[in-house]
């Protein structure tokens, strides 16, 4: 648990539950992973326990009930609520938190969204949301999707779109592949544009409420290239759907601009040439990036102000 986050779209992590496994691509170099070694030695909720070895921890569960000021608080960074070892009664008290704790805003991120779909449409049916006040379509939950590539975005973002929720969104970080939300399984029709009649191929983009990127970061980071990112901004202006670029990763490349990220493999001699290198290790200093790439939007219904 962190009452402050390095992470830029949120302000503070809670983690009731720890440890996790891998699902795909993106899970290669996991943060929560390279982190463990050390966690183990400081803290006794890792202690003794592998990194699959995934547990719940009650006693953290009141933690967002004692912070006092309104804050955007990331779900388990350390792990997947929704990954198959955590019991669905656990998620359920999750839940409960979340639903008590109004006066915060709770960002949950899977790469399990069948799980999230089905556990949460099941209490939807049953009602039990409902009567015991614990809600999974409260504004102040939000609900989203981990992609890495076109293939997890295919995959992952429709199981959110049928998820009942107040808010969803993607977070395409790792980056490790073009991502276009301009998919020809969203048409939903035509619509006349000038004119014309054109099909409407970001329908499935604007039934999102915000999109998240960021490259990739340490040693064994993959590249990202602007051009993937200057397409996901085109495309969200055009939908009108908030965006955060949080950060351009250790191996960002940018022809365009002549901009290469801190551990880019290429000569120093071409960047003196022709351009310049991040110094930021991750890309994460805003004042480095293209004009165009500096984007950090939230949703509107955002009702909290990120704590000073
Ligand atoms: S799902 Fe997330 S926490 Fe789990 S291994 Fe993959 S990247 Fe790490």
């Amino acid at each position: 648990m962190a009452d402050q986050s390095k992470i830029a779209w949120t302000d503070a992590t809670w983690n009731p539950v720890t440890g996790c496994s891998h699902v795909s691509e993106g899970c290669r170099n996991c943060y929560a992973e390279r982190e463990w070694p050390r966690l183990t030695r400081l803290l006794q909720a890792y202690s003794g326990r592998s990194f699959e070895n995934v547990a719940c921890h009650p006693e953290r569960l009141d933690q967002p009930i004692r912070w006092k000021h309104p804050r955007k608080i990331f779900v388990n960074s350390m792990s997947d609520l929704f990954h198959p070892d955590v019991p669905e009664d656990f998620i359920r008290a999750v839940f409960a938190i979340m639903a008590v704790a109004t006066w915060h805003t709770f960002q949950i991120l899977t790469k399990r969204p069948e799980r999230m779909m089905e556990v949460l449409t099941r209490w939807d049916y049953e009602g039990l949301v409902l009567r015991s006040g614990y809600g999974t379509q409260l504004p102040n939950i939000w609900l989203g999707v981990s992609v890495e590539d076109q293939k997890s975005a295919e995959e992952r973002i429709p199981v959110l779109l049928e998820t009942p929720a107040a808010v969803r969104w993607v977070s395409v970080e790792p980056m490790i592949g073009p991502v276009t939300f301009r998919w020809a399984k969203w048409q939903s029709g035509f619509k006349m544009i000038e004119g014309r009649l054109v099909r409407n191929h970001l329908d499935g983009l604007r039934r999102l409420d915000w999109i998240v990127v960021g490259g990739e970061s340490g040693q064994s980071a993959r590249p990202m290239e602007a051009e993937w990112v200057r397409k996901i901004v085109h495309e969200c202006r055009e939908a009108k759907v908030p965006l955060f670029v949080k950060q351009l990763g250790a191996r960002f490349s940018d022809e365009k601009n002549g901009i290469a990220g801190a551990s880019l493999n290429i000569p120093q001699e071409a960047i003196d040439l022709l351009g310049r290198r991040l110094k930021h290790r991750s890309g994460s200093d805003m004042e480095e990036w293209p004009e165009e790439l500096k984007v950090r939007e939230y949703p509107e219904n955002l009702a909290i102000e990120k704590i000073s």
